[in-house]
């Protein structure tokens, strides 16, 4: 069973960045459905005791072309806005510390050039679809972004994202309208560094 990230804070409290209905449709019926969708399919497949991860990394497992195309969408879906909606927060630890900080002056050489690539690659990513920070098993950082609901696992990269930005018109299109760009610094403003330089500590140990 597939389980959908439980939120640390309200619909309403990661005003006025993301407003309380674009939270309430995103996170309670877009993410809601990806994931419950998932887990009829996952099910239908025979895949549903796989973690996602590595579901989404080798989809071959599942032989009906049909399938395991709306596993990959929904199975994305489901893995994307879970690590969106968990690096996220009404309290954000606003700058990057430690061993990932350290990591991020070395590779882009500040913090502000990294938002900056990052937005550039969210900005880049004509239509729907999301942008990364990936980090490898060696601890090094690369940017990348991807169409619809796919992911660094589905590209076949060997990387693992820990910072998603969502940019999908669902994601802000109630409040912003057609100005991704604003929408993306207002979710630097949330983004809790915090949960990123775990996830980053996650793989690299
Ligand atoms: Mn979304």
């Amino acid at each position: 069973m597939y389980e959908q990230v439980k939120l640390s804070y309200g619909f309403e409290e990661l005003e006025p960045y993301i407003d309380t209905l674009t939270m309430q449709t995103h996170y309670g019926k877009h993410h809601a459905t990806y994931t419950k969708t998932l887990n009829e399919l996952a099910e239908k497949a025979g895949v549903a005791d796989i973690p996602i991860e590595d579901l989404l990394s080798d989809l071959s497992i599942v032989k009906d072309p049909a399938l395991r195309n709306a596993i990959k969408n929904n199975g994305g879906g489901f893995y994307n806005h879970n690590l969106y909606f968990s690096i996220i927060s009404p309290n954000p630890a606003a700058a990057p510390s430690g061993i990932l900080k350290e990591k991020i002056d070395s590779t882009f050489d500040s913090a502000d050039e990294l938002k900056a690539k990052l937005k550039a690659a969210a900005l880049g990513q004509f239509g729907s679809g999301w942008a990364w920070l990936n980090v490898d098993k060696a601890g090094n950082l690369s940017i990348s972004q991807s169409p619809n609901q796919d992911n660094p696992f589905s590209e076949g990269l060997a990387v693992k994202p820990i910072l998603a930005i969502d940019v999908w018109e669902h994601a802000y299109y109630l409040k912003y309208k057609n100005l991704r760009a604003d929408y993306v610094d207002a979710f630097f403003k949330i983004l809790d560094w915090k949960e990123v330089e775990k996830n980053y500590e996650l793989v690299t140990g």
